[in-house]
């Protein structure tokens, strides 16, 4: 789906006023090369991911998947604590159902997306059932992935999220703490995908999908744990990775998954470990809003 220019600047100017893009802590230097500009194609669902490209060296975003759960809420307020602002990717058979395109929530679970709201986070789309290929053999996803999915049923699974949690958000009275951003579970994507969702039902600014850079593939959070590796051991694969980025290119969409016991206590020690250090192009390494992923005023 093209937009044309004019419906496209508006919808960026819109988006940078609904998303408050402003970095949390103090601007860069003066001298630092501004971040890409948005396009058009840039908005709605893109044939490739977005991760880490209009961020700035040393620049963070937080981004938490497959909750909300009972240990989402640390995260939150651990979040809320250091006054950064983290995009929670709901799945949302957590939330409920959706019946004759009405939201059943689960009250336990619609309370805790309210909870992180009210944390000052913000929430966003990772789908109903969460399909990975091999490993979700329960209907709908019957061993597929989010891609491999009919056209229907992919439409379903983003609609359906999109219903249940401007629900759960809306009995919270924090509406406005849903960013329409879309994240495929377990990165699973290709161009007939995005062709497949630019034509579901969704808010106007929704866009996707957002991918991540840390940790490096094969050292996510769930494996540590898989592995019974402590939380410090954990958090350093996290900042090795960050190491091992370039000079100049020191910035990350960070992923932790939310829905493990752990999953506070390795947002405080990657946080620790992260910000405030200098990158090793000399900049102060600092927590942005999810909102720059796409660009945002700093
Ligand atoms: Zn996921």
């Amino acid at each position: 789906m093209f937009l044309a220019r004019s419906v496209a600047v508006a919808l960026v100017a819109s988006l940078s006023l609904a998303l408050g893009c402003v970095a949390d802590a103090s601007p860069v230097e003066p001298d630092e090369e501004p971040a890409a500009g948005t396009s058009e194609d840039e908005l709605t669902f893109r044939s490739t991911a977005t991760s880490n490209v209009n961020l700035r060296d040393g620049e963070v975003v937080l981004t938490f998947d497959d909750g909300p759960a009972a240990t989402s809420v640390d995260v939150a307020e651990l979040l809320r604590s250091r006054g950064h602002t983290g995009l929670f990717f709901a799945v949302s058979h957590h939330l409920g159902s959706v019946e004759g395109g009405r939201a059943r929530l689960d009250d336990v679970a619609a309370s805790r997306l309210g909870a992180i709201a009210a944390r000052g986070q913000l929430v966003a789309n990772h789908t109903h059932n969460h399909c990975i290929r091999g490993v979700s053999q329960s209907a709908p996803c019957s061993g597929r992935g989010f891609a491999d999915l009919p056209s229907a049923e992919m439409k379903r699974q983003v609609e359906s999220a999109d219903i249940l949690i401007r629900a759960a958000l809306a009995r919270s009275d924090r509406s406005s703490a849903y960013l329409p951003f879309f994240r495929a579970p377990g990165n699973s994507w290709n161009a007939g995908a995005a062709t497949t969702l630019a034509s579901a039902s969704l808010p106007t600014a929704a866009y996707g999908p957002i991918a991540w850079n840390l940790p490096r593939a094969g050292e996510e959070d769930f494996q540590c744990w898989r592995r019974n590796e402590s939380v410090a051991t954990c958090a350093n694969r996290y900042l090795s990775a960050w190491d091992a980025l370039p000079s100049g290119g020191q910035k990350a969409v960070v992923l932790i998954h939310d829905n493990f016991p752990n999953a506070a206590a390795l947002t405080r020690a990657v946080l620790d470990g992260l910000v405030g250090r200098r990158t090793k192009a000399g900049n102060t390494v600092r927590v942005v809003r999810p909102g720059c992923v796409v660009g945002c005023t700093r």
